[in-house]
């Protein structure tokens, strides 16, 4: 990519919340063009609720999310589909009675360009061969990891500059979370797919990303490029689990044993 990098997707102090619970408090992030960011934090820190708050499911009560430079806050999420900013759900949610092109055929329903989707359906059979060799059945006879990939390819169907990635990992294997993860990072330099990326399971995210915010009680307590977050020694101890760093750690991240 040639000259500074610029903002794709940009949050100034959102704010979302279920009825009395403040899910997430004035959280300022931006998402450069071209690149995979990562938000990190444990169960509960609000990574779902700022990826939902982006694809309009949530409204927010406070704050703006721009898109490519236009104020998106609250819109209807089919529009900030078509806008070209699309989200793989957590735990999938692929249509399980639909079969996997089907599935696929969702996944672009907001386009016209049937040359386009024919080609975008090579590509995505291409990302992922077993899609295609299980195209005719039901997408709910998928194993865990198959249905994950065809989330994402789901999603690509859509054409998106931006996709939101809500943790990938989730009942996957090791074997698996790395086969994914691996083409994940495919898709973003091969294609230039802009990826946010939201993980439990820090250290892919960190060696996949380029930029990452650390998530903590619905606040941002900590950004950085990623080659830079690996090397910090509360992030060795409590995300990466390297037990070395250890006493070095801040006491405040001592409550973090539930990371994996
Ligand atoms: P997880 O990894 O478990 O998905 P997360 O970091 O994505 O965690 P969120 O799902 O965004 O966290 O949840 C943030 C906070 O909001 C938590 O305290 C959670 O209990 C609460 N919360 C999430 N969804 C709802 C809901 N539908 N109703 C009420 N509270 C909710």
């Amino acid at each position: 990519m040639s000259g500074a990098a610029t903002s794709l997707l940009s949050l100034t102090n959102v704010e979302s919340a279920y009825g009395p619970i403040k899910a997430i408090r004035g959280i300022s992030l931006d998402v450069m063009r071209g690149q995979i960011a990562t938000v990190l934090g444990s169960n509960g820190a609000g990574k779902s609720t700022i990826l939902k708050t982006i694809s309009g499911i949530i409204d927010p009560r406070k704050g703006s999310v721009s898109f490519n430079g236009v104020d998106i806050t609250a819109q209807d999420p089919a529009h900030i589909v078509q806008r070209g900013l699309v989200q793989v759900p957590e735990g999938r949610e692929v249509f399980p009675l639909l079969s996997v092109l089907d599935n696929l055929q969702m996944g672009g329903y907001t386009r016209h360009d049937r040359d386009g989707f024919a080609r975008d359906l090579e590509m995505v059979f291409a990302y992922f061969p077993v899609l295609k060799e299980r195209s005719h059945q039901d997408a709910g006879l998928l194993s865990g990891g198959q249905q994950q990939m065809l989330a994402i390819a789901r999603a690509l169907m859509s054409a998106p500059q931006l996709m939101l990635l809500d943790e990938p990992s989730l009942g996957l294997s090791p074997r698996l979370t790395k086969e994914i993860f691996e083409i994940v990072v495919r898709i973003n330099r091969e294609r230039g797919t802009t990826i946010l990326l939201v993980e439990q399971n820090a250290n892919m995210a960190l060696n996949a990303a380029d930029y990452g915010y650390v998530l903590e009680n619905g606040r941002i307590v900590m950004e950085d490029t990623c080659a830079r977050l690996r090397e910090k020694e509360d992030i060795k101890e409590f995300y990466l689990g390297m037990k070395e760093a250890g006493a070095r750690g801040e006491r405040r991240w001592k409550k973090k044993k539930t990371w994996r």
